[in-house]
């Protein structure tokens, strides 16, 4: 990670099709032995367009590495209580390894419940307290499935972490958050001195500019531009938006949180938008899954 111009893609969707590879092997195998192959069920409550996409994303990628996939469609209606019973059903139906609770939910439904209603055996997106304590103390559980696939790419590219300064841009529970913990332990990936910075920050590009692996995840479109960027660091980009583009025929383009055109003069590598996070995220659904088959 020293002055180099020239820049490396952290190529989310090859690293993704080499780990579904192994993950379909594994599957085959579970399913001979077991007489069933491992099972994953969505819940998708409403009809939010972004949300349909991701789900459908997540059962397509189960078909193709051979999993079994339920996806269980409630309308936006639906009241908490219900919902909760719903997840009881599956925290008992013996047949399913593993289930996801697609974010966000209804604002009359409270998301600390329903996370914390699902058995966290079962509990594959790693969002139940439990899994993120055991997470915290290094013992085995289910990771959350972003920062967990930016370990995988990591690991893929034989990027170097031990001693490196971290600086991972946003602080949620679902990425930030949990890719602070899971850089700064004593694993590889792992290793880094990780500074965690947030909206309250002081004078952030002074901070992003000491980082050797920057990883962003805030929610704001090409936000991190190249001033903020030091040479030849690793950049990471969480972040995934539409925006508007005449020149496309679909009228709009994916772009990330971090000005990756400019960016890429700057850093030694960087994962594209899209296929660099995005992928990996559901391939580590895909591992968490089998792992919970497995279990
Ligand atoms: P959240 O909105 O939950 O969190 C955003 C974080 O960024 C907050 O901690 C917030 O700080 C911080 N933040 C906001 N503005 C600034 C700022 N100006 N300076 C510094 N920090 C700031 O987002 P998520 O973590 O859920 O997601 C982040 C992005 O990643 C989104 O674009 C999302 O779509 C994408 N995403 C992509 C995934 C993938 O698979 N590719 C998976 C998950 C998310 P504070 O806490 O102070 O409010």
């Amino acid at each position: 990670m020293t002055g180099v111009t020239t820049h490396q893609l952290l190529d989310g969707k090859r690293c993704s099709e080499a780990l579904k590879k192994d993950i379909a092997k594994a599957a085959a195998d579970e399913k001979a032995a077991r007489g069933k192959a491992p099972h994953l069920a969505a819940v998708l409550v409403g009809d939010d367009g972004a949300s349909k996409t991701y789900v459908e994303a997540k059962v397509k990628a189960c078909e193709t590495v051979g999993f079994r996939s339920t996806l269980i469609r409630l309308p936006e209606t639906i009241t908490e209580e219900d919902l909760l019973h719903r997840i009881e059903g599956l925290n008992r139906d013996m047949d399913l390894d593993g289930f996801i609770v697609q974010l966000p939910l209804p604002s009359h439904i409270d998301p600390e419940r329903v996370t914390l209603a699902i058995d966290p055996r079962k509990d594959v997106d790693g969002f139940h307290p439990e899994n993120v304590g055991k997470m915290v103390l290094g013992l085995p559980c289910f990771l959350p499935a972003t920062p967990a696939g930016i370990c995988e790419l990591l690991k893929y590219y034989s990027i170097e972490t031990a001693g490196k300064h971290c600086v991972v841009v946003g602080r949620s529970n679902i990425v930030g958050t949990p890719m602070s913990v899971l850089l700064s332990r004593n694993a590889y990936p792992g290793n880094c001195t990780v500074t965690l910075a947030h909206s309250r920050t002081k004078d952030l590009p002074s901070i992003t500019r000491q980082a050797d692996l920057l990883v962003v995840a805030i929610g704001k479109p090409e936000f991190i531009t190249a001033d903020m960027v030091k040479p030849g660091a690793v950049v990471i980009d969480v972040g995934i938006h539409r925006i508007p583009d005449a020149s496309k025929k679909s009228g709009f383009r994916l772009v990330g949180d971090v000005r990756e055109e400019e960016v890429r003069a700057v850093c030694s590598s960087i994962t594209p938008v899209p296929g660099g996070v995005g992928p990996m995220t559901i391939t580590s659904l895909l591992l968490n899954t089998l792992k919970a088959a497995r279990n």
